[in-house]
């Protein structure tokens, strides 16, 4: 046995155990959709690649491992990951949700499973009460984001989950933001935590994927039947990918840190720079529990440039190094305006109300040298 107890070491080595047969250190990419059986309905433990493919429970191992869970899921994209969590559900259920999610999940909750019966309602989770008040007697699930997408707000995951296990309600937490690298959610209380892979974790923007994981086997085998009974699985060379980025998870985050903190530093002293939100900075209201409850404050920065959208946009056109493009948790920085790209599925007047304005724009920060990147935002505001 390995030692590998530091996340460190689990981030390289779980999941793959080297082959048996060859000894390879990289586990094969199985690009096969069926398995010859010795007898009918034997089977080596892979009878069809919906139901399992080896290069996936490779991938699904090292999710469950580093995340600190015993049972990983992988999906094809984030978004099939969610859609399979809120059919653990019934019509009639209630959900209560931070109100600062990522747009495509409050687009699949409000105009998908809003016309299956399920309610949803979306508050404020940054304190604990308008979660209590919230709640109903059909209220089974609490969904969180933290930090979330893309206001950066910072939910005490410990005292909210304490509210949903007071009422026998499921916690599902969305970790893609701080990755298991900076924050362990089921240290904090919750049941499930979900991932779109496809940020940090793949790391290289280079695939689409999406993961849960849990320590409840009862809620494991459900979302194993959910996962092949409607099957949005990734493809065997999808997991590898994924696979060989979580390796890196590590250095990565410390670097994206580093990097972050740089740019948010620089941009909190620029005159067209109307204000700066990143959870390291003394202003950021969440500092204190972020603080509590991840290891460092992550790659993500949002901010306000003084004047309008217009100005916001010319911004977004204006750098060179930060390329302006969806997605985050790449190698490369990138920067968008969240209500015109990722949260427009969000109607405007729920957008303002949770706080996100038309000019808000996010970075995602990257690897690059950090007097680059400030040089380049530097450039970009001077044009502005
Ligand atoms: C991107 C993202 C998702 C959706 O994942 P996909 O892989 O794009 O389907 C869900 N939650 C968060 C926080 C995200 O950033």
């Amino acid at each position: 046995m390995k030692n590998d107890d530091q996340i460190e070491t689990k981030l390289i080595h779980a999941g793959c155990d080297p082959e048996p047969r060859t000894g390879a250190v990289m586990p094969p990419v199985f690009l096969t959709s069926t398995y010859i059986q010795p007898a009918p309905a034997e089977h080596t433990g892979y009878e069809y690649s919906r139901t399992g493919n080896p290069t996936r429970t490779c991938l699904e191992t090292a999710i469950a491992a580093i995340e600190g869970g015993k049972f990983g899921s992988a999906f094809s994209s984030g978004m099939g990951a969610t859609d399979a969590l809120i059919r653990l559900l019934d019509a009639g259920d209630h959900v209560v949700c931070g109100n600062d999610l990522y747009g495509g999940t409050h687009r699949l909750f409000t105009q998908v499973y809003r016309r299956f019966g399920l309610s949803f309602d979306f508050v404020d989770t940054t304190s604990i009460d308008p979660i209590r008040e919230a709640w109903r007697p059909e209220t089974k699930m609490l969904w969180l984001e933290s930090p979330s997408n893309p206001l950066l707000h910072i939910t005490d995951l410990a005292a909210a989950a304490k509210v949903a296990h007071e009422h026998g309600a499921l916690v599902v937490v969305d970790n893609t933001f701080a990755s298991p690298y900076l924050q362990q959610p089921f240290e904090l209380g919750a049941d499930v935590v979900v991932h779109s892979t496809t940020k940090y974790l793949g790391g290289h923007s280079d695939v689409v994927g999406g993961a849960t994981v849990t320590n409840d086997e009862a809620i494991a085998k459900k979302i194993a039947f959910l996962q092949n009974a409607a099957g949005a699985i990734p493809g065997p060379l999808d997991c590898f990918l994924v696979h060989r980025g979580i390796k890196t998870l590590a250095v990565r985050m410390e670097r994206h840190c580093d990097n972050a903190e740089s740019v948010a530093a620089f941009l909190a002293e620029h005159p067209k720079v109307e204000r700066v939100i990143y959870p390291g900075l003394a202003t950021h209201p969440g500092r204190e529990v972020a603080a509590r409850q991840m290891r460092r404050f992550g790659g993500m920065v949002s901010f306000e440039v003084k004047g309008d959208v217009e100005a916001a946009k010319r911004l977004a056109m204006a750098t060179t190094v930060f390329g302006l493009a969806e997605s985050l948790g790449g190698v490369e920085s990138l920067i968008q305006l969240p209500a015109a790209m990722t949260h427009a599925a969000i109607p405007r007047e729920e957008r303002i109300a949770a706080g996100l304005q038309d000019g808000l724009v996010r970075l995602s920060v990257g690897l690059e040298s950090a007097d680059d990147l400030r040089a380049d935002l530097g450039r970009a505001l001077e044009a502005v």
